[in-house]
């Protein structure tokens, strides 16, 4: 136990945290209140698009903050308009409204869908998404993820979101009745494992969804800004979406996210949606530097080179082990462990100086910076591997 510095315990509780406190970080690397070393795969959560205090940023906020930090939402500020403008030609859509998170930025997508379906289908309000998806968690974000152990919690829900299954077109097809106005979903659903939509399954939704007159919403605020090899995870499909999500990686660590629709459902009328930091300079400076780098198409090679290397380190650990499926696309990856030690893996991992994240009892996930090194990855995965030998063979001693 440290005693270096106090006790944490003015915090709210809101769930058990490992007895370490992050003083620095630099690229890959977090440095702990003891001056320990950690490779970071975690990278805030799929968030740090560049790595720990990277020079764009550092040099995006020491520029902006002298400038100009915010103007109230009230009125335009460059950076968000350079922003904006910087995502519309990077994507299929044609019009950005910042927020600050991604479930802010999911209540926005709803809202528009909401109101585009008030105006062409005659109050259409439901919008399918798909068991097991996450998108936030404020009240309607709860409602709308379909993680099972939710269901019965801050009851009650907020009624117009039935769930289909992933990967079953069916499903959704059931599902779609006069009421219906959309479907959301992750091309990868990530806080339930890392399970890929599929590109076939994102086309037959965009012809369904064609063919029924409704709106595809796709939630990229994990997938988005280059994590899968693709600047945004719907282009693997070929697909394009009627409106999207942006958050985790587009601040590359600060509170940045964005709601991006087509001009067809720009349907907000004055006073319908709005947020007091949406949208702010120093905000969306940052936004704007991580995006100029991770567009770079030099940069987007680098990320599925990565990856490629990443997930065939891990398939050979997964066969040497005779562990489970590797999945994933780009700096999304997950391994399978089959069986439930993988909260046992990601504490021996980080005594060894390594952090990785178990979304799932069975499940470790990983989601590096997206310029991590080669070298860096071979040391992930060495470290890695010694930390499942230990976690397996004590399994086999208790047997
Ligand atoms: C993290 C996440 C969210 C929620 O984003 P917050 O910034 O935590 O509100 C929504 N959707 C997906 C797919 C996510 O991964």
């Amino acid at each position: 136990m440290h005693h270096a510095t106090p006790p944490a315990d003015a915090l709210m509780w809101i769930t058990d945290r490992p007895d370490v406190r992050f003083v620095r970080g630099d690229g890959s690397w977090l440095y702990d209140h003891t001056g320990r070393q950690y490779l970071d795969l975690v990278q805030g959560w799929a968030v740090n698009t560049l790595g720990h205090s990277p020079e764009e940023i550092r040099q995006a906020l020491n520029e902006q903050s002298s400038r100009l930090i915010n103007c109230s939402p009230a009125f335009h500020n460059e950076c968000a308009i350079e922003l904006a403008r910087m995502l519309v030609q990077t994507s299929a859509f044609d019009r950005v409204f910042f927020a600050n998170t991604g479930a802010e930025a999911n209540e926005g997508a709803v809202k528009l869908a909401r109101k585009w379906g008030a105006r062409h289908r005659q109050g259409a309000y439901e919008v399918i998404t798909f068991r097991n998806g996450f998108h936030g968690r404020s009240l309607a974000m709860m409602a709308a993820s379909g993680k099972p152990q939710w269901e019965q919690l801050f009851e009650p829900k907020v009624p117009g979101f039935p769930k289909a299954q992933l990967g079953d077109i069916g499903s959704v097809e059931r599902l779609i009745g006069a009421s219906t106005v959309a479907v959301m979903l992750e091309p990868i659903q990530g806080e339930s494992g890392v399970i890929e939509a599929g590109d076939d399954f994102l086309r037959a939704l965009r012809r369904l969804t064609h063919e029924r007159g409704l709106l595809l919403i796709v939630d990229e605020v994990q997938t988005g800004v280059a994590r899968t090899g693709r600047l945004y995870g719907y282009e693997h499909a070929g697909i394009e979406p009627d409106i999207m999500t942006l958050a985790k990686g587009l601040g590359g660590g600060v509170p940045l996210a964005a709601l991006l629709a087509r001009e067809h459902c720009c349907v907000f009328e004055a006073g319908d949606q709005g947020g007091t930091f949406n949208g702010n300079a120093l905000m969306t400076a940052v936004g704007a530097a991580v995006l100029r780098r991770a567009s770079d198409p030099a940069f987007l090679a680098g990320v599925r080179a990565r990856g490629e290397q990443f997930a065939a380190g891990l398939r050979a650990i997964s066969q040497r082990q005779a562990l489970g499926e590797v999945r994933g696309r780009g700096l999304l990856l997950a391994l399978d462990l089959g069986c439930d030690r993988a909260a046992e893996v990601v504490e021996v991992a980080r005594e060894q100086g390594l952090l990785i994240n178990a979304p799932r009892p069975g499940v470790l996930r990983f989601m590096p910076a997206l310029n991590i090194r080669a070298d860096e990855v071979d040391l992930g995965l060495q470290r890695l591997e010694s930390a499942l030998r230990q976690v397996m063979s004590r399994a086999m001693l208790v047997v």
